[in-house]
């Protein structure tokens, strides 16, 4: 093959995932030529144009859990290799028969490189090409150019591992490797993290605690507020939101991991019994403790209102293993159709596709004007369904309300496999829409920009979100 090309290709394999280079490269001649005959562009020639424009494009990446770069730089936990295969696919581990106290060993601080594979050896095979699995191979071979795991390459893993993991990494991983613009981090506790890199570093506001639970210690004890009644209690949430509501791009909440999020409107008059008996450890049923939270809930959510925030909400599949009620997760897409009509001047996110029920979230996009879906972590749930919500999305609702990138990770290094696996599912997706006939390939171009940032940067507000933040005391 001749330099040129030879360069050409190899740049053109750079930044897609495993299977990329099959999709790009495209089909044998005897496909090209029977296909063409059929779809109005060649195949090859819409896919080259897809993506390259898929890949030039940077992502507003909208879901993140990262902590601070000062602390991975300055922790005391565990600090090597195993963190890029942390989280998501420690779950599939357990899954595929890891026992509990090797999958504790294999994520604890202290064992070598080869200890830990030793661990991770029986099981790799198993995980290796699930979505975390790939996900974790595609960052590895982009942050430390090791193909793949082996007792012969962990070494040189975790020596890359160390080699990256400098002061600046953030940047250089996330906006030079990754192509990202800026992420929106959720933490939990705190609720809103003052960044050191704060227009990177973007934050959501978490609502979970002020009406889960609610969780009187994280969320009232920052505000130094006396909490005797319900209305101190609003004034604690008040108290958030008027100290990082213009400073955050959106408010998040994660409850879905415990309950439906059927939130019913609910006067203060019902739920201020309950907050007292609460508030004097009293027991509550499940139906005043639901009424107190459907309450808090809509309190919270009137405040993001009121602050122009969107709010953002798990649905679908959980993190974790061996716990997933599915009869509940059913009931998701449901709930947020009652969400969307019970608000309709607050544009809520559904987030992760509602995954595995994602044809029926479709719907809800399609119906609610303040329905949108945020496709943050779906990519790795379920690579080709991800892949095949975006293609029947793009045909069936507006395009203007969905985002299509969130990483939902706690390593910036583990960022840069799912950013691929995205590029990847989007280019397919595209592809596919166009030699199917659904779409020309001037209409799928036109379709990269919002979809990957441009949607975006409009629902949360982003140019003047980045101004606020430059203003703020701790900027
Ligand atoms: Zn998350």
């Amino acid at each position: 093959m001749p330099e040129k090309n030879r360069l050409s290709r190899r740049s053109s394999l750079k930044g897609f995932g495993l299977l990329g280079a099959t999709a790009l490269l495209g089909c044998p001649a005897e496909t090209v030529a029977s296909a063409a005959s059929l779809a109005p562009e060649p195949p090859t020639d819409a896919r080259k144009q897809i993506f390259s424009r898929v890949r030039e494009t940077t992502f507003i990446d909208t879901h993140e859990h990262l902590c601070e770069e000062r602390d991975r730089l300055g922790g005391d936990g565990p600090d090597d290799w195993s963190l890029v295969l942390a989280g998501y696919l420690g779950s599939d581990l357990v899954a595929a028969g890891m026992p509990r106290d090797s999958f504790g060993k294999f994520y604890s601080k202290g064992p070598s490189p080869s200890e830990k594979w030793k661990l991770l050896e029986p099981y790799w095979p198993a995980v290796k090409n699930t979505g975390y699995g790939q996900a974790a191979r595609i960052s590895i071979r982009e942050l430390y150019g090791v193909d793949d795991l082996s007792a012969a390459t962990v070494e040189q893993v975790q020596a890359g591992y160390e080699g990256l993991r400098r002061p600046g990494f953030y940047r250089h991983v996330l906006c030079e490797i990754g192509k990202i613009e800026s992420c929106q981090v959720n933490s939990s506790n705190p609720p809103f993290i003052e960044s050191a890199q704060p227009t990177l570093l973007m934050q959501d506001i978490s609502i979970v605690g002020m009406f889960a639970g609610p969780n009187l210690k994280a969320f009232g004890d920052p505000t130094g507020r006396n909490v005797s009644s319900l209305a101190d209690w609003h004034g604690v949430i008040d108290w958030w939101f008027a100290k990082y509501g213009q400073y955050a791009v959106a408010a998040k909440s994660q409850d879905a991991y415990r309950r439906n999020i059927d939130y019913e409107p609910t006067p203060a008059e019902t739920a201020e019994p309950v907050f007292k008996k609460k508030l004097e450890q009293q027991s509550v049923s499940a139906d005043e403790q639901k009424a107190l939270e459907d309450h808090l809930f809509w309190y919270a959510v009137s405040k993001a209102t009121e602050n122009r925030l969107p709010v953002k909400l798990h649905t679908g599949y959980y993190a974790g293993d061996n716990r997933m009620p599915l009869a509940r997760l059913l009931h998701n897409a449901g709930s947020a159709c009652d969400l969307c009509r019970a608000a309709p001047e607050t544009p809520f996110l559904f987030m992760h596709i509602c995954y595995p029920y994602y044809e029926e979230l479709i719907s809800v996009a399609k119906q609610y004007t303040n329905a949108c879906v945020d496709m943050c972590w779906a990519w790795i749930i379920n690579p080709l369904a991800a892949k095949d919500f975006l293609k029947k999305y793009l045909v069936t609702a507006p395009a203007n309300k969905i985002v299509t990138f969130g990483g939902d990770y706690r390593n910036v290094e583990q960022v840069v496999g799912h950013a691929l696996i995205a590029r990847q599912g989007i280019a397919l997706a595209l592809s596919e829409l166009v030699e199917e006939g659904w779409l020309s390939i001037d209409d799928a171009l036109a379709l990269v920009d919002p979809i990957m940032h441009g949607n975006a940067r409009r629902i949360f507000r982003l140019k003047e979100k980045e101004k606020a933040i430059e203003g703020a005391p701790w900027a």
